[in-house]
């Protein structure tokens, strides 16, 4: 039997934003554009994967979930799981790889063993399955969390947010509402797979839309945080991302920009000619006072910058839910200061302005 996940999740985002409407007229705009959003995601000819995906998403076992922790590291839904369900889990969830962001956790940690042997099948806990992602996005939020204002009771925009697993922390911490927005298909059904497990224990304050930035409504103001997170120098145009960004904030609204950054000083950007460890869609890397006069430029206030960490190859490395090559393939395998192009190595800085 297939499950209605995704509909039920559709159907909350629409509650959503039609009881936000009320307050924020800017909500009916997004309102409007809601249906063609959500049906481009399902279209074959725009994503040729979608509909296995899907597929994927609607065979996820109902399973009876006990807790679940949407604020520790290993993002855990605790569960018993039969082998058998444990088995299908497992391969449907292998269908939606590689898993980049994570960690997640579906199962309960088998520390008191149960030896009932009725029957082996049913009855016999199996250990959990663990989404060992190539990214420990634990680890960004480790660096970012202690930096923000209290989440709690805030409405929040995650751009470019990924499989949604900071997304899921930002509810954990007591948001009231979160929207995560990317256009990747994969990475949508991988939130929807999770969103599965997690069912209504989140009471739906997390939602998901597959788009890019750019396709909001541009002055929604609807936003007390709003994060932009590994997505900067993936844009062609900064400045029209730092606008954009800025145009989802209420006034006095908080920004956190994490993105690469190199060494230097007001003046110093770096432009990868060609590729940057490996990534074809790399374009801007400022330094951190360039980032800062940035957005003092496009009207930000307040900025700081509160984190600047160098990317280790324990924190972004190949697992078995992603099996592609990953940054220790991206570096120069005698100096691992430098990319295999030559280029300063991955270091990232995570600023915090208002609006
Ligand atoms: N925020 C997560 C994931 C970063 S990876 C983290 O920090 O770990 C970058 C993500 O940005 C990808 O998932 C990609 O699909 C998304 N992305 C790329 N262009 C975007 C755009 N224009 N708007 C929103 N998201 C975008």
């Amino acid at each position: 039997m297939l499950n209605d996940t995704i509909t039920r999740a559709e159907r909350e985002l629409y509650l959503t934003l039609l009881t936000l409407a009320q307050q924020q007229p800017s909500a009916y705009e997004w309102l409007t554009r809601l249906p063609t959003w959500l049906n481009d995601i399902k279209d074959k000819a725009n994503y040729a994967h979608a509909p296995a995906y899907q597929a994927s998403v609607a065979r996820l076992p109902v399973l009876t979930v006990d807790k679940v922790n949407l604020d520790s590291d290993k993002l855990t839904i605790e569960t018993t799981l039969t082998s058998s369900q444990r088995k299908q889990t497992m391969a449907l969830l292998k269908q939606l790889m590689p898993w980049r962001k994570g960690p997640f956790q579906i199962g309960r940690d088998l520390d008191n063993e149960n030896t009932d042997d009725e029957n082996q099948d049913n009855k016999n806990t199996s250990e959990p399955i663990f989404i060992d992602t190539e990214w420990h996005s634990d680890w960004k939020w480790q660096r970012v969390a202690p930096h923000l204002s209290k989440l709690k009771g805030r409405r929040i925009l995650d751009v470019g947010g990924g499989s949604g697993y900071h997304g899921w922390r930002m509810a954990g911490a007591g948001a009231d509402t979160v929207i995560v927005i990317d256009p990747s298909c994969l990475f949508y059904h991988q939130f929807m797979a999770i969103r599965h497990f997690v069912g209504n224990n989140d009471d739906y304050r997390t939602h998901y839309i597959p788009v890019p930035l750019e396709a909001l409504p541009e002055h929604s103001q609807l936003f007390d945080t709003v994060f932009s997170m590994g997505v900067l120098y993936h844009r062609q145009s900064p400045f029209e991302h730092l606008q954009q960004l800025r145009g989802q904030l209420v006034k006095g609204g908080e920004l956190v920009l994490e993105t690469l950054v190199v060494e230097g000083d007001a003046n110093t950007v770096l432009v990868p000619h060609d590729r940057y460890a490996q990534m074809n869609n790399v374009y801007f890397l400022p330094s951190v006072a360039a980032l800062i006069s940035w957005l003092e430029k496009v009207g930000f206030t307040d900025v700081r910058c509160v984190d600047v960490a160098v990317t280790s190859v324990d924190e972004q490395r190949q697992t078995e839910w992603m099996s592609y090559h990953s940054l220790a393939d991206f570096l120069d395998s005698n100096d691992s200061t430098k990319t295999i192009e030559g280029y300063p190595a991955p270091m990232r800085a995570t600023l915090i302005a208002k609006r």
